[in-house]
């Protein structure tokens, strides 16, 4: 039986960030955590039963959010307890946890850990207190350094720390120091982005009347290079467009998505992917609860893919990651016809130098990785 992944959305911060276009509220009350938990619940088992999922192995369990290190220890143990009512978990389950520095000290690490979970993903952005800041993050550059610290103290193996760059006014060396700082702590992966502000953020309208004094794409490129550049050398592997791991350090939860497996996503707006159909659940914590307490399903959204769209989507997600996409896998999976017109297009794209095509297998080289969004636009036209 395939293999499943599973994503909880914990929809709740202690405060928004001023970038933020995540689905999240600043609620802290534990009785309203606990509530939004029980609705979860149901959707759990409402979902096992409509979709067959009973018995299916799952492989990964990410809790992300919103702040799902605001929950307690014993919530986080409940859930994996309830989800082993219903599926298996694989010998080498990876179970991750989104973690704000704000909310946890080494001992909350640690009985979270306890607990259950064997990955943390720390939410860092920056070390840089000045940027903190500006991003209205939560946590100070002290909380930050203690939750570091505290995962070699538990001999955590298996963690990751979140970085922004293109920040207002950052210079190249200022995001130099950020990554300077965050390899101190021998982080075994790294998620770098750099920060896109959509419409319906705070700072999206500081950024349009100062644009100026963001660094320009040209500048960004430049950050980037350097960022591939110095975690190759500290042993990384670039093994997504945005992710560096040490060797068998990945995320595995994450390789799902890229590799077009399946997922099982539950809580307010999350996503699944089941059976060659996508879905969501409603992006309204109000209707969500609403329509659980009504014995309503949470889905506003689903659609089959057609041929044409899982193709494409699959050349897309393949080509996120280092390993790339082959040919003969395509053939073997889709119309000949459709995908010898994408091939075409990879082996184009490795003439002007974005695709590096090693036998039968494509992926982006570095050239491409910097323009990587238009790289997916000709693929998708
Ligand atoms: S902590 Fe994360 S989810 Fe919460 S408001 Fe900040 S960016 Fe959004």
């Amino acid at each position: 039986m395939k293999e499943l992944s599973l994503y909880f959305h914990f929809p709740f911060c202690l405060k928004r960030c001023r970038y933020c276009d995540f689905v999240s509220y600043p609620r802290r009350d534990r009785s309203f955590h606990l509530e939004y938990e029980k609705a979860v619940f149901q959707e759990i088992a409402w979902k096992v039963e409509e979709e067959s999922l009973r018995g299916r192995e799952l492989s990964t369990v990410y809790l992300g959010g919103g702040t799902p290190s605001l929950l307690f220890p014993e919530d986080v143990e409940r859930m994996l307890n309830y989800l082993q009512g219903f599926f298996t978990f694989s010998p080498s389950v990876e179970i991750t946890m989104e973690v704000n520095p704000e909310t946890v000290n080494g001992d909350k690490i640690k009985a979270f850990q306890e607990a259950g979970v064997n990955r943390f993903s720390v939410g860092v952005q920056s070390f840089n207190p000045r940027f903190l800041y500006f991003l209205g993050r939560s946590s100070s550059l002290g909380q930050i350094e203690n939750v570091l610290s505290s995962m070699e103290k538990i001999h955590c193996s298996s963690w990751s720390l979140d970085l922004l760059y293109s920040l207002p006014f950052q210079s190249l060396p200022e995001w130099q120091q950020d990554i300077e700082h965050a390899l101190i702590y021998h982080p075994p992966h790294l998620s770098i982005y750099n920060l896109t502000l959509s419409p319906v953020v705070p700072l999206y309208s500081f950024a349009r009347r100062h644009s100026r004094v963001f660094p320009s794409p040209d500048e960004e490129a430049l950050y980037f290079e350097w960022t591939m550049e110095k975690l190759e050398q500290e042993g990384y592997i670039h093994y997504e467009i945005s992710n560096f791991a040490q060797p068998g350090a990945e995320c595995s939860h994450n390789l799902t998505y890229w590799r077009g497996g399946e997922y099982l996503g539950v809580g307010v707006s999350a996503w699944s992917y089941l059976g060659g159909r996508r879905q969501k659940n409603t992006s309204s914590l109000k209707n969500y609860l609403r329509r659980l307490e009504e014995g309503k399903s949470p889905l506003t959204f689903q659609e089959e893919l057609e041929a044409h769209q899982k193709l494409a989507e699959d050349i897309m997600l393949r080509l996120r990651t280092k390993e790339g996409v082959q040919s003969s896998y395509l053939l073997t999976r889709y119309r000949r016809g459709e995908v010898e017109t994408k091939l075409k297009c990879l082996e184009y794209l490795s003439q002007e130098g974005f695709i590096i095509k090693e036998g039968e297998r494509f992926a982006l080289s570095k050239k491409g990785i910097l323009v990587a969004n238009q790289i997916f636009q000709e693929i998708l036209d």
